[in-house]
């Protein structure tokens, strides 16, 4: 279970308020996509959800238990970053295996659930690589192995797509849909690019400067945007 809940969330850099009272709701087993401009406070957002920032005020829940004050290792949350961050020394099976590897899980048991994941994310033939030696799409993958080997029911990711070219972003935004159904994770889905954002949401959460311009379905959004500004970022036709 991972139902999220932002209860009137505000974030300050300084005097600066990135993050101005935000209510959102993702429902258990939802894609959702946070989509808007560089600046709108994206990453923000998701990085006080994992607890990588404080929340100033407001509260997050998840599955209704206040999380605010709980360590990022504490809440069952895994993130995928737009770079990747993969441990340069180790092979793609030490890299995909560390957490396990932490938590003192026997070394067969390890190997039994690397190779498990490695089969889903086509990476069986270069468990014994380091990241070095593998394509941008290849580390990609490796650093969303690392993230579902945790088995969270909740997964981010912060534009894990952008350092792609597009041909592989287009095959990498179906495979995640594919591990999406296959793991029945909630995931929240950070993104700049609306096409990302109607081809791969259950629902849209479009962000502008700070606050939710609107929430809805794909369709509905195209087709019903609230204001001028959704209507212009997501093109809808007028
Ligand atoms: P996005 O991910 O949507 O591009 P961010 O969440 O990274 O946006 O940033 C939102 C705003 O907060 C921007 O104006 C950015 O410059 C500012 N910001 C982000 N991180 C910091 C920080 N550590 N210190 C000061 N300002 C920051
Ligand atoms: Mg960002």
């Amino acid at each position: 279970m991972a139902v999220i809940e932002l209860r009137t969330v505000r974030k300050f850099y300084g005097a600066l308020e990135v993050i101005k009272g935000v209510d959102i709701r993702v429902e258990d087993g939802e894609f959702a996509v946070f989509v808007g401009p560089s600046g709108c406070g994206k990453s923000t957002l998701l990085r006080m959800i994992a607890g990588l920032e404080s929340i100033d005020s407001g509260d997050f829940l998840l599955d209704g238990k206040r999380m605010n004050d709980i360590a990022p290792d504490k809440r069952g949350i895994a993130m995928v970053f737009q770079s990747y961050a993969l441990y340069p020394h180790m092979t793609v099976a030490e890299n995909i295996g560390f957490s396990l590897d932490l938590k003192k899980v026997p070394k067969p048991e390890i190997r039994r659930q690397v190779e498990a994941v490695a089969g889903t994310l086509q990476l069986t033939d270069y468990l014994d690589r380091r990241p070095a030696a593998l394509s941008g799409g290849q580390r990609q993958r490796v650093a969303i192995g690392r993230a579902i080997i945790k088995k969270p029911s909740l997964i981010l990711f912060d534009e894990p797509l952008s350092n792609l070219d597009a041909a592989l972003r287009v095959q990498m935004r179906a495979e995640l849909q594919r591990l999406h159904r296959d793991f029945k994770a909630t995931v929240v889905y950070v993104t700049h690019d609306q096409v990302e954002a109607m081809t791969m949401a259950d629902r849209i959460v479009v962000l502008n400067r700070g606050t939710v311009a609107q929430e809805a379905p794909p369709i509905a959004l195209y087709h019903q945007p609230d204001n001028a500004f959704v209507a212009t970022f997501i093109g809808s036709p007028r």
